[in-house]
């Protein structure tokens, strides 16, 4: 089953003040040429991570500008997401494939879904591999198929990547975040487009430090204590546990800073619970280790509020296929350290506008030194803005693909 996600109305005339007119004007004229092309975005959850993140603001912006564009996610059985987070971790690395039955579900449910397609859309842009099957099912109802991968699936498990392979095939087109993510083999037409975040939604809109010390007090964080930040869903690749661990060698010298793990459940993320339980008990009976969850009510605004607040914010990733929660911290100009790995460094450039990590012993170090030299840390931050409000901001984003769709409605 598939079902609609409401979005609300963004309107492009008021990206005009972050970023340049050149990119507003651009955007306009290739939207001219697609005015009223029906475009679907199909993936697998509205709430938690970073595609129902950037949906939310593509998909209206599209609207926008003309485009005749909705977005729906996948609806299935609970044992249909312990398969495909199993063939998640297994494209970024992991070891566990699928087994026969696994198989029979993720193929059952997409065969399933397919049949409430209906017809009469342009382009059809599905989102990472747990609906990557409804091409094959559906078959091409006139419209042209995307397949937009948004994991590091630059050392996949081979066995599943070659399962995935002949169903990505049948795609017009492909799209990584990184060209290192490209599949082997694969002979489609593909492109490398980051992801982008909204710099006017209310998770990034600008806060000032009032309002931000207000809405975290209300969770227990003082205004006058260092603070030490991790934004991420609850998973083994976000290395929460490594950020517990570089905090307490900063606690030995920074005896007043305080940690917050703030973390979403995904609904399509089964693992999310476990791994909470472990993160937790992790942290043992610190009192200044602060976890929450959108069920402790961290919504966006909360989400804005803690990385406005925080001294550093940490992404200490051991795979990232992107890496929004980079770009979100430094939107808001903040020191930012981000695991070495996948999409983070081409957001962070190594002791300009950031650090890149390879271990928990040198994100303390670097969490050290920003909360040493707090002038330094905040022109680093603004450097790091600058380049995000050049590359990564939704507006070039939209533009990327109505480049895209101009270029495969010219092919017919
Ligand atoms: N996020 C959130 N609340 C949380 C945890 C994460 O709103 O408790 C958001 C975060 O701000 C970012 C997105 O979820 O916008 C995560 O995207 P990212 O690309 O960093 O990682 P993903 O979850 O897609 O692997």
């Amino acid at each position: 089953m598939l079902q609609e996600v409401h979005v609300g109305h963004k309107f492009l005339a008021d990206y005009q003040s972050v970023v340049v007119r050149p990119l507003i004007e651009e955007i306009r004229e290739l939207a001219e040429g697609l005015k009223g092309a029906r475009v679907l975005h199909i993936n697998a959850t509205s709430f938690g991570g970073g595609v129902a993140e950037i949906l939310y603001t593509l998909v209206p912006l599209m609207r926008d500008v003309g485009l005749d564009a909705e977005w729906r996610i996948i609806m299935a059985e609970q044992e249909f997401y312990e398969g495909t987070k199993i063939t998640h971790n297994a494209l970024q690395g992991n070891a566990l494939g699928l087994d026969d039955s696994q198989k029979k579900i993720y193929e059952d449910n997409n065969r399933m879904t397919s049949e409430s397609l209906g017809k009469g859309f342009d382009f059809i842009v599905v989102h990472d591999p747990q609906p990557l099957m409804l091409r094959h099912y559906a078959g091409d109802l006139g419209a042209k198929w995307i397949w937009r991968c948004h994991i590091d699936t630059s050392t996949p498990n081979e066995e599943v990547a070659q399962y995935l392979l002949p169903y990505i095939q049948l795609y017009d087109t492909a799209l990584f975040t990184l060209k290192d993510y490209v599949f082997k083999g694969l002979e489609i037409p593909i492109k490398v487009i980051a992801p982008a975040i909204d710099p006017l939604s209310t998770k990034n809109m600008a806060l000032s430090p009032e309002d931000a010390d207000y809405v975290v007090s209300q969770f227990g964080v003082e205004p006058d204590r260092p603070l030490m930040l991790q934004i991420s869903r609850f998973d083994p690749w976000k290395d929460p546990l490594g950020v517990i661990d570089a905090y307490k060698i900063v606690k030995k010298e920074f005896a007043s800073v305080r940690l917050a793990l703030v973390g979403s459940m995904a609904t399509d993320d089964p693992e999310g619970w476990s791994f909470f339980t472990r993160t937790v008990e992790h942290a043992g009976d610190d009192s200044d280790v602060l976890i929450l969850s959108n069920l402790n009510n961290v919504g966006n605004l909360e989400v804005n509020a803690f990385q406005s607040r925080a001294d550093v914010i940490i992404q200490k990733s051991t795979r990232e296929g992107f890496g929004l929660t980079i770009s979100e911290a430094l939107w808001k100009a903040k020191p930012t350290i981000g695991g070495n790995v996948g999409g983070i460094p081409s957001q962070i450039v190594d002791g300009k506008s950031g650090y890149l990590v390879d271990s928990v012993e040198q994100c303390a170090e670097r969490c050290m030194w920003f909360l040493d030299n707090p002038k330094k840390a905040k022109e680093m931050g603004r450097t790091g803005k600058e380049h995000v409000r050049a590359n990564y901001l939704t507006p070039r984003l939209l533009r990327d693909y109505l480049k895209l769709f101009t270029e495969l409605k010219a092919k017919g």
